[in-house]
């Protein structure tokens, strides 16, 4: 069995929060390699994204991703073009390989078209969960030689414990507002898909109607798999009437919610990952906090590790999270982590 240490130089973390895997792959960020890949379409993860357009030959992600990175104008002007040549659209659980190095990206829960990252080399196999939380959808990565995970939740504190039922308080939350009056959603771009996808699920049939922008990335949700239907721009027709008969459900972009109306003509609730004590809470006689999150808390970062049972955990600390928390009780429970960035050693430290 090759020496731990050896396996640490197919794996870092930069401090702009670049990933690197194999010799080849940089994952979100930018890291002067030959492929750059993107597990989803938050802002934290594309950093980096033009330079890797001008430097890198191929750009790896999902095609919703792709096309969620044009449609929310994250990539622009010049990069644009270069970045729709070098863009290799790959389907979940297919290999392909670069520079004898395979890669493939493994579902993941998180927002429409995340996923995780395997790495293929030298016999070594090497996962990056990228953002994710468990439950349907997020496949855990077995067999590893190293395991990256995120750390956002990393901090024992951010455990919910209402998360199993939390699908189910939201729809009657929504459910209870709408015979009051027309209820107003806010979130972040891909969160906001998830909450219609789970409004239609529990069979919630009142129109959406959202502004513009918000339609065209739920119109990618739908592409891509998503059953929402019965959803309308504000700046159609269809969607102006629907909103003069008081009888909707409205989407909002999370940057609205500080300017929502509280004079009883809606009701609003706001979605936040960052709630841990009460999984619906009121904020004024108007409007609810609802702890709807698309990552997972810290059990689940704990019970990934478990179930994938990884010779080396590395916690990701490149970006805002716990790291060390995390890093120090899945110590605890007996697996080999170490925190990077940070210092790189493993064998004198555990063999
Ligand atoms: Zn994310």
């Amino acid at each position: 069995m090759a020496q731990l240490s050896s396996l640490l130089k197919y794996v870092d973390v930069l401090d702009s929060g670049a990933v690197l895997l194999g010799r080849v792959y940089e994952v979100d960020g930018f890291g002067k390699r030959l492929v750059r890949v993107i597990t989803h379409a938050h802002y934290d993860h594309i950093v980096g994204l033009n330079e890797s357009i001008i430097h890198a030959s191929a750009i790896v992600a999902t095609q919703a991703t792709i096309d969620l990175l044009l449609e929310l104008g994250y990539v622009r002007g010049k990069y644009r073009t270069i970045f729709k040549n070098k863009a290799v659209p790959l389907p979940y659980n297919r290999d392909v390989e670069f520079m004898n190095e395979r890669i493939r990206l493994v579902p993941s829960r998180h927002i429409i078209g995340a996923c995780q990252v395997l790495v293929e080399t030298n016999n070594y196999r090497i996962g990056y969960t990228g953002d994710f939380k468990l439950g349907d959808g997020t496949e855990i990565m077995s067999d590893l030689d190293v395991l990256v995970i995120e750390s956002t939740y990393g901090d024992p504190r951010y455990r919910r414990p209402f998360k199993d039922d939390i699908e189910e308080l939201f729809v009657d939350q929504v459910l209870d507002l709408l015979r009051r009056g027309p209820v107003i959603i806010y979130g972040y771009h891909g969160k906001l898909q998830e909450a219609m996808r789970i409004l239609r699920k529990y069979g919630i049939t009142e129109p959406f109607i959202m502004p513009e922008r918000i339609y065209r990335v739920t119109r990618i949700a739908e592409k891509h798999g998503y059953n929402i239907g019965e959803y309308y721009s504000l700046r159609t027709n269809k969607g102006y009437m629907i909103k003069n008969s008081g009888r909707y459900i409205m989407f909002q972009h999370m940057s609205r919610a500080k300017y929502r109306r509280l004079n009883g003509e809606q009701y609003h609730i706001i979605l936040s990952g960052w709630e841990f004590n009460d999984p619906i809470k009121k904020l004024d006689p108007y409007s609810w906090l609802v702890a709807l999150s698309d990552h997972a808390d810290f059990d689940e970062l704990v019970e990934y590790v478990e179930q994938a049972k990884p010779r080396l955990v590395v916690v990701e600390a490149g970006r805002q999270g716990e790291p060390y928390k995390l890093a120090a009780e899945l110590r605890r429970k007996g697996f080999r982590t170490i925190v990077l960035p940070g210092p790189r050693v493993v064998d004198e430290m555990f063999e």
